[in-house]
């Protein structure tokens, strides 16, 4: 089977290809690592046949039978994910998680997820100031994905709760919740622009023309809801996939955009500004329906899990798997694990190479100068900045700054990213030697209580202080909450906070997340975490009984290979091929994985 890829910028490839399942043979090898967690274990050498990107990044199925086709679920034959277990270290209460390369750190303190009530009554709502106050702070549970923060509609325009309104769309249709099917058109534009830089899930649907292999499955999802999300869904949708989806957090909603799926069929749940009442309301209106019940979720968070967990535990039943996209609600997963409650199958997408080497790095590097830029206006030549963390985030942040002509000084603590960043060029330094003169402090660190009052204090006038790491307690914000000090919001996200002697320094986004909060993030990007969760959906719709445990699951590298492979085309990129001699000196198979599991990239 082949298909036409088409899409702007980008040279028309033929597509044949995809991952077979020879090369993850069921059950693969779990290689415990020293932390005592265990790491699926992919021996290049025991790779079966699949297939390949080819050196002008056309994908093609390896001469013989068993190349799988993608849009042809071949359940015996489909990669299997590998099982990564996370032991999860937590004695009291969410002290702990295990990173992405299985070792154990500290992690800030979760707010547990608010359930409302189980007697709730949605129809009883605060009024619009109870509803702000009942807001869900963005610094929970949906804020370590990103989406587009920029709506270009207002939702201030209309002030009727769009749970008091009766909408439908032209077809009569009414099964929905949105702020204002009107602005379907506006949305319809949003969305198709979207689709022009997401390559790898446009190629998805052209394959689906002929094949179904999302046919009879029931998604529920809850994530952004922005038009790259639009494109994803279109895209289940093609696959064959019925859809029912729901905000994953309760300012990152496009309204044109909810309002263009509303016009399309898909049942959107979801507007900017939802009160916390509102947001579990949307959840339940998307899983409480009759005649439908998902048999696939799709979430970034947990907490549309979590819902079901809580209110439709019955409904695991029928559920083949969940993917889930976030570091949260991925920890969550595993703490269902860990107690013996994970009662199906789950992918964690996090952790897919694609989504983690991609996502933080590079939307990071292409993000950070907007967030900054849009709040602030200053200009980063000769700027002192110093950039606490050298991870994927702040390695990203601080290419972006050097390009930019600033002065970039480094904090770490682990000695082998400290290393990393004097021989990219970056001076190494302990905050407290820089903190009076820097002009910029950034965190990416993951970590608390790394900007602290003694360091605000000692700030130069018109210092701003942002945040690019999950939580928002990596600035000490709440230290700046005293009485001698004055805050003054003078933009949308921006405060200056005042000292009694007139210092004052520029805060943004109070302590959360820059990118997420002041800037969007670039849809390429998005584009490759999207992709892996159609196939991790794919996946687990597809697999035989028994494949996959109750138990979290990654997928195959070959998926990840895959993934990249389809978005290669748009950089009109030519892959070289391995030669049969260079293959067998390898001992890889020439149509990959190209990498063991524990490969650091
Ligand atoms: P990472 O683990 O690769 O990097 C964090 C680095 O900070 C590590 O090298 C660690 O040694 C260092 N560090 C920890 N405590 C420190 C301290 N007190 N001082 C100096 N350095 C310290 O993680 P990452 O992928 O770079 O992610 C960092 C954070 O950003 C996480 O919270 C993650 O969830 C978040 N994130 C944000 C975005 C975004 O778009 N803003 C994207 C992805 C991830």
């Amino acid at each position: 089977m082949s298909v036409q890829v088409v899409a702007a910028k980008m040279a028309e490839v033929e597509l044949k290809d995809v991952p077979t399942g020879k090369d993850m043979p069921a059950g693969s090898p779990m290689t415990p690592t020293s932390e005592g967690k265990h790491l699926a274990r992919s021996d290049p050498h025991e790779a079966g046949s699949s297939a390949a990107a080819s050196p002008t990044g056309e994908l093609s199925a390896k001469a013989g039978e068993d190349s799988l086709c993608l849009l042809t679920p071949n359940p015996a034959k489909m990669p299997q994910a590998s099982a990564m277990k996370r032991t999860d270290p937590q004695q009291n209460g969410g002290e702990a998680f295990v990173n992405r390369d299985g070792t154990v750190a500290e992690a800030p303190r979760m707010k547990k997820i608010q359930f409302a009530d189980q007697k709730q009554e949605f129809n009883k709502r605060p009024s619009k100031i109870g509803r702000r106050s009942l807001s869900r702070s963005i610094s929970q549970s949906s804020t370590d994905s990103y989406s587009s923060a920029a709506s270009y509609t207002d939702s201030s325009d209309d002030e009727t709760s769009p749970r008091d309104k009766q909408q439908k769309n032209s077809k009569g249709n009414g099964d929905f919740c949105i702020k204002n099917i009107k602005q379907a058109d506006f949305g319809r534009r949003e969305i198709e622009i979207a689709e022009q830089e997401m390559p790898a899930l446009m190629a998805l649907r052209k394959r689906a023309q002929g094949e179904k292999p999302l046919a009879g499955a029931k998604v529920v999802g809850c994530t952004h809801i922005t038009a790259q999300t639009a494109v994803l869904m279109e895209t289940l949708s093609a696959l064959g996939a019925q859809c029912r989806w729901a905000a994953c957090n309760i300012y990152s909603t496009q309204n044109e955009v909810a309002a263009a799926l509303a016009e399309g069929g898909f049942s959107v749940f979801a507007w900017k500004g939802e009160s916390e009442d509102d947001f579990w309301w949307c959840i339940d209106r998307c899983v409480n329906v009759e005649g439908w019940q998902p048999n696939m979720i799709l979430d970034d968070g947990g907490d549309l899990t979590h819902w079901i967990y809580k209110k439709y535990p019955n409904m695991f039943k029928k559920i083949k798997g969940i993917v889930e996209e976030s570091v949260t609600g991925v920890h969550r997963l595993y703490q269902l694990s860990k107690a013996g409650k994970l009662c199906v199958p789950a992918m964690n997408v996090n952790d897919s190479v694609t989504k983690q080497k991609f996502d933080n790095l590079y939307c990071c590097r292409e993000s950070i100068l907007d967030g900054l830029k849009r709040t602030t206006d200053v200009m980063f030549g000769g700027k002192q900045v110093v950039v606490c963390g050298y991870g994927e985030v702040g390695k990203g942040c601080c290419a972006a700054l050097k390009a930019m002509g600033s002065i970039v000084y480094v904090t770490e603590i682990d000695p082998i990213c400290a290393l990393q960043a004097c021989m990219d060029g970056f001076r190494l330094v302990k905050l407290n030697e820089v903190i009076r003169q820097v002009d910029i402090v950034i965190t990416c660190t993951g970590n608390k209580n790394v900007v602290v009052r003694e360091y605000l204090d000692r700030m130069k006038n018109g210092c701003i202080v942002c945040n690019m790491g999950h939580s928002n307690t990596e600035i000490d914000v709440a230290s700046l909450r005293t009485p001698e000090l004055t805050w003054e919001r003078v933009r949308s996200q921006v405060d200056h906070v005042i000292w009694p002697d007139g210092k004052r320094i520029v805060l943004l986004a109070e302590g959360r997340l820059l990118n997420l909060s002041c800037s969007t993030v670039p849809t390429f990007v998005l584009s490759i975490t999207a992709t892996t969760q159609a196939l991790a959906l794919i996946e687990l719709y597809n697999a035989p009984e028994g494949r996959y445990k109750q138990d979290v699951y990654l997928l195959p590298k070959k998926m990840d290979e895959y993934v990249a492979s389809l978005h290669l085309p748009t950089f009109d990129a030519h892959l070289t091929e391995l030669s049969d001699e260079q293959a067998k000196y390898l001992g890889l198979n020439k149509n990959g994985p190209f990498k063991p599991n524990y490969y650091r990239y």
